[in-house]
């Protein structure tokens, strides 16, 4: 999970268009209950919507009625960073994608069994991949 992607400003620009490059890239947050996830009850995979890795899976995502889709953990501890934030006057946990170093949301201690946790992720952050059975 450490082989970093890394491009330049102007390459995420283009890779992302201006809206996911506002959330990714400069730590954006989308409105809440905006986003194509949020009530996205299918079974699957989210991955990073700028580099593809797998982030969480439907497995641990649950109803946080926040507005934004929440899981109560990632898929792995090592496909996510987390970083102390003090944007907007809070102490807030930022979670990033741990490959390209994507915001996706932040993380907080208001979860449900068995972590406790609520990772609450940017719907445009993530790219949705269905499991077909
Ligand atoms: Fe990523």
């Amino acid at each position: 999970m450490t082989d970093k992607l890394n491009l330049t400003e102007a390459e995420w620009l283009e890779k992302l268009g201006p809206e996911k490059y506002q959330i990714l890239r400069q730590a954006g947050t989308e409105r809440a209950f905006t986003g194509e996830y949020d009530g996205n009850k299918a079974q699957g995979m989210y991955k990073c919507a700028g580099c593809g890795a797998p982030l969480f899976s439907s497995d641990t995502k649950y109803n946080s009625g926040s507005g934004w889709p929440s899981y109560y953990q990632p898929l792995d501890p090592d496909a996510v960073d987390e970083l102390v934030d003090r944007a907007h006057g809070m102490v807030r946990t930022e979670v990033r994608c741990a490959k390209c170093e994507g915001h996706l949301g932040h993380v907080f201690p208001d979860g449900p069994a068995p972590t406790g946790l609520r990772y609450c992720i940017n719907s445009a952050s993530l790219d949705f991949e269905e499991k077909d059975d």
